[in-house]
């Protein structure tokens, strides 16, 4: 069985004293990592004192990018192989801001997917979709083109451990969520492409999640759907109390 995924994506928000207090304040507060495993990506500059202050804490802190080669003359990247060394195990790659923003495309993608796997992390892919495609119709191949382009060359045992977020565009930070219908149709067109690229068995074992404006309220419907297998939160995840009901949905 997949285990439920909760992830935050604090993007460039907080300080580093609010991080620090943050991963303290909801530690005793989450669900163990067997029954749902929960996980904060922050800014690299957080990420050291939030590990320091996240011991006996089921929380994964997690990195929001990182770049595809582990060192050298790369003036202000991060490096895949220091974030694996401090002891962060998720990395997200290709968030929609990052391919807007910062023009990463498919093959930069698949490039920092071959290196957070090659660091012994876990790579959590983003799938944009912009509203145009929606409304023509073919956010469908869109989609599935980057999926397949972001797992290219990547072993099946491998792809296990990866996790899949579906982040419509149109519903990051708008407060406009998908409805959980379309957010099932995206995770379930992502679950049908893996298994195309691998198998079955293989996609049955992969987390996929929704995001884009996740809040307490529409998540415990979201988390009924069989395709969505957790959650990647913006702006609810900001706030400590949130992010506990969050990963506590269940309850
Ligand atoms: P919001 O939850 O603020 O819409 O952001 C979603 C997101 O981009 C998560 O990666």
């Amino acid at each position: 069985m997949r285990i439920p995924f909760i992830g935050g994506n604090w993007k460039m928000n907080l300080s580093l004293d609010t991080a620090v207090q943050f991963v303290k304040e909801i530690k005793d507060q989450l669900p163990p990592a067997d029954k749902v495993e929960t996980a904060i990506a922050a800014s690299p500059l957080f990420l050291e004192s939030m590990l320091q202050n996240n011991q006996d804490s089921p929380l994964f802190v997690t990195a929001e990018n990182c770049f595809y080669k582990d060192e050298g003359a790369y003036t202000g990247e991060v490096s895949p192989k220091a974030l694996s060394q401090m002891g962060i195990q998720y990395v997200i790659v290709g968030h929609s801001e990052r391919r807007n923003y910062f023009n990463e495309t498919n093959d930069i993608i698949n490039k920092k997917v071959h290196a957070v796997i090659r660091n012994h992390m876990k790579p959590i892919i983003c799938c944009d979709e912009t509203m145009g495609r929606f409304e023509n119709g073919d956010h469908f191949s869109w989609v599935v083109n980057q999926v397949t382009a972001a797992l290219h060359g990547v072993d099946e045992t491998d792809a296990e451990d990866i996790v899949i977020a579906y982040e419509p565009s149109w519903a990051i930070g708008t407060g406009h969520s998908a409805s959980t219908e379309e957010a099932e149709e995206g995770c379930y067109l992502i679950r049908q492409t893996l298994a195309d690229i691998y198998s079955d068995e293989t996609a049955d074992k992969i987390r996929i999640l929704y995001g884009g404006s996740v809040t307490q309220e529409n998540i415990a419907a979201l988390m009924k759907e069989p395709d969505i297998d957790g959650v990647l939160a913006g702006k609810a995840s900001l706030n400590p109390k949130e992010f506990v009901k969050l990963a506590n949905y269940q309850t």
